[in-house]
């Protein structure tokens, strides 16, 4: 089963609990345009090479399309669908006037030079300029794509246009039309989704023991945050592998080490801190797991294995269908990707907002408007939960189809 094809299951699924109109269902199921672009780059080395890009926008019945942009070495579009889709029912579940999108680049960045690097943002951006736009089409940060990255698409963007369009893309530098609170937004919104949660169930963060899988845009700010708020942080991981201590490990510490050394292995920040592999990072003891990595990381072969008794998605994807139905039976709680990482998009929102204004913001007031999205998306959807008794992703996708439906029933269906 492609990635896609469990996206599609998703929609299926909370689709039949809630009875929705096959109609909307089958637009659902279709994205609106893919677009496959040949990207050749002259390397550093004198020698041509041609990399693949995709862009697939999925629905844009809420506003533009929205969605980030991965440089990875397995992108391929099923898997780009799905992030489209998913970023469709993200911004429906949170209620911000946004559509669904997503890009990606078949690259593994780390072997590319700085130079090689903004060359084939910017060959990219020439690609689809006439498919992307402020009021179009808004790209932002994914795997692998950093603010600097979004700046170049920003300049580029602007200089074929021939006027400032900075708003074309979001999670720019503050220094190009970037927001306050942009960088760890994905994170901050999963907290606020957390806290919720920790209120719900009467969890003590103080007793409460996190590990952590990836550690870039999403898992790192996430444990600086919880290890702010009081929570117990055990292990954290990237692709190279993780640590884990039971007593505990200093957040900055590995952020410091990671800095400086370029993986969180051999990071001596905890009292008997051990190496383990991504795969053992998954099955440690813990209360909450924190999904920020890839998809696909919990699947029937593992889940079984898990011992945490909340697992929150700030990757999408993470859980397949099948490990969801494992967790299901044994009560583990999923916080599921399209509510539990919203709030990257969220911020991106405010980014458009900000620079359709030309007028910015404090962090203090980002993080003010923030908030209350989240929670009033987690009380919508935990509402649903109890309203259907299914899952808490079932629940998250009958709350963004519920809103996609009115929307696309009011404008016209074909
Ligand atoms: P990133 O590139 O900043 O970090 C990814 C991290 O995952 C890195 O630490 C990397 O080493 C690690 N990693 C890669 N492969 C791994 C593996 N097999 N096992 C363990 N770790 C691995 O990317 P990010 O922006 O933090 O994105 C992470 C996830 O969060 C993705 O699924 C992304 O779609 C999702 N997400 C990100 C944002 C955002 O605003 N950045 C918003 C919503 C969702």
């Amino acid at each position: 089963m492609s990635l896609f094809d469990n996206t599609l299951k998703q929609i299926e699924q909370a689709a039949s609990i809630m009875s929705l109109d096959k109609d909307i269902v089958t637009i659902l199921s279709s994205p609106k345009k893919i677009l496959q672009v040949s990207l050749p780059i002259r390397m550093d080395s004198g020698e041509l090479k041609v990399f693949q890009g995709f862009r697939v926008q999925h629905n844009d019945v809420a506003g533009p399309f929205k969605g980030g942009i991965r440089y990875h070495q397995q992108v391929d579009m099923h898997e780009v669908k799905a992030l489209a889709t998913w970023m469709t029912m993200k911004c429906s579940v949170v209620g911000i006037p946004l559509g669904g999108a997503k890009g990606g680049i078949i690259v593994d960045p780390k072997t590319l030079s700085k130079r090689e690097l903004e060359k084939l943002t910017r060959k990219y951006v020439d690609s689809i300029e006439a498919f992307i736009g402020p009021e179009l089409d808004v790209p932002a940060p994914d795997v692998n794509t950093t603010p600097e990255i979004m700046a170049w698409i920003a300049d580029e963007y602007s200089k074929l246009q021939k006027r400032n369009k900075l708003g074309v893309v979001t999670g720019k530098p503050l220094e190009v039309g970037g927001s306050q609170g942009r960088g760890d937004a994905t994170s901050r919104g999963g907290y606020y989704i957390l806290n919720e949660v920790a209120k719900a169930k009467g969890i003590n963060p103080a007793e409460t023991r996190v590990v952590i899988q990836g550690f870039g845009n999403a898992g790192s700010h996430m444990a600086r945050i919880l290890q702010e708020e009081g929570y117990k942080i055990l292990g954290v991981s990237d692709s190279r592998g993780g640590v884990y201590s039971p007593s505990g490990i200093d957040v900055n510490c590995i952020t410091k080490c990671k800095k400086e050394n370029g993986s969180v292995l051999q990071c001596e920040c905890g009292n008997d801190i051990k190496t383990i592999t991504n795969q053992e990072l998954l099955e440690q003891d813990c209360d909450i797991l924190i999904l920020a990595a890839l998809e696909n990381q919990v699947t029937a072969e593992n889940a079984d294995n898990v011992k945490a008794k909340i697992v929150l998605e700030l990757a999408n994807g993470p859980v397949t269908p099948e490990a969801d139905e494992i967790f299901k039976n044994k009560g583990i709680m999923v916080v599921p990707d399209i509510l539990a990482n919203a709030g990257g998009v969220t911020v991106s929102y405010f980014e458009i907002v900000q620079n359709e204004m030309n007028y910015y913001w404090s962090e203090e007031e980002v993080q003010a408007k923030l908030e209350p999205i989240m929670i009033n998306a987690w009380n919508r959807v935990f509402d649903i939960q109890k309203e259907f008794d299914c899952t808490l992703r079932q629940a998250g996708f009958i709350s963004a189809m519920r809103r996609l439906e009115a929307k696309l029933k009011a404008r016209g269906l074909e």
